[in-house]
């Protein structure tokens, strides 16, 4: 037997989705706007001034806000409703947006390298060097303010993701510092140390391309997160009524978890019983999965006396 209505026996998360979402998608909008004005200052800056650290940052700055814009497109394309032929609904479109920014990401660090190994054999001369100082003050100030604001709307509404997004800004805003003191070593007639601050972020950006794209790859290949799995094994000794858990395969899909779990009960157990049991582990496990989870109970008898079924559940594959 097969249980997991996606609807009905009165279990939904759609509200709290609503609510956290709400909050959720305003944050996301002021951070792309708060970035976008800095990174458009910044790009101007950059045009007078010429400098590589400055192209490291700005370009840095520059992908977060586009990052950001598409997570957030492929977010609201998750919230639409879903049909039979896509009955899970369009998570992935996240992880499919999460590759292409990791693409962006580690294109714009390949650019920011080349550009800055280019200027420590050139040592081209930087015009308007107090430009360059301006603009890693702007890049400072702006992203200090956006993570503020984050941190501050994660913790209120308990987003261990838009948390991690401030503290993600905060370490940018410090980046930014660099081109400050690029900056002071132009003035001081050391331009080789705009093209080490330039070259310094450039491998910082290829870092976050790989570490962040490490991430969204194992998502593709269906890996499961053993923390999340630790939590469901704990989630189910709440429950009584059954013996234990057989199989507890899952996977990630953008926000939310696919979790198909095989329970062995008691064989002289009816329909009705097995199902109730299977309710009541697919209510826990979905109070400690993300919203819009999907979780799927398949029930398998089970003797306690003989260990069966487990030499036939070899034999049919399911
Ligand atoms: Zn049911
Ligand atoms: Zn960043
Ligand atoms: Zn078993
Ligand atoms: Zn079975």
């Amino acid at each position: 037997m097969h249980v997991g209505h996606e609807s009905g026996h009165g279990h939904s998360h759609v509200k709290s989705l609503d609510l956290s979402t709400r909050d959720g998608v305003r944050a996301l909008k002021v951070g792309v706007a708060g970035l976008g004005f800095t990174t458009a200052f910044q790009v101007l800056l950059l045009l007078l001034s010429g400098s590589v650290a400055l192209l490291g940052d700005t370009l840095h700055n520059g992908v977060d806000v586009i990052g950001t814009a598409m997570v957030w497109v492929a977010f609201i394309v998750t919230k639409r409703r879903k049909t039979t032929r896509f009955g899970y609904g369009y998570h992935r479109l996240e992880d499919l947006a999460g590759l292409a920014v990791v693409a962006l990401i580690a294109a714009s660090a390949l650019f920011v390298i080349y550009e800055s190994a280019r200027a420590f054999g050139d040592s081209p001369a930087i015009q308007r060097p107090w430009l360059v100082l301006l603009a890693g003050v702007v890049g400072f100030i702006g992203n200090e303010a956006v993570a503020q604001y984050k941190l501050r709307v994660g913790k209120r509404i308990d987003s261990a993701a838009l948390v991690a997004d401030g503290q993600h800004s905060r370490a940018d805003g410090l980046t930014s510092l660099g081109v400050v003191a690029a900056a002071a070593g132009i003035m001081l007639g050391q331009p080789r140390i705009d093209a080490a601050v330039g070259l310094a972020i450039g491998v910082l950006i290829g870092w976050a391309a790989y570490s962040s794209g490490r991430e969204v790859i194992l998502r593709l290949l269906d890996h499961g997160d053993p923390e999340v799995r630790h939590q469901l094994e704990h989630a189910a000794e709440s429950v009584a009524g059954f013996d234990h858990i057989n199989k507890l395969r899952l996977r990630h899909s953008g926000r939310t978890v696919h979790l198909v779990a095989h329970v062995c009960m008691p064989s002289a157990y009816s329909l009705v019983q097995a199902h109730d049991v299977a309710e009541e582990l697919r209510a826990a496990w979905l109070h400690v999965l993300p919203p819009a989870s999907v979780v799927d109970v398949h029930a398998d008898p089970f003797d306690r006396e003989t260990g069966a079924p487990h030499l036939k559940e070899a034999a049919h594959s399911h």
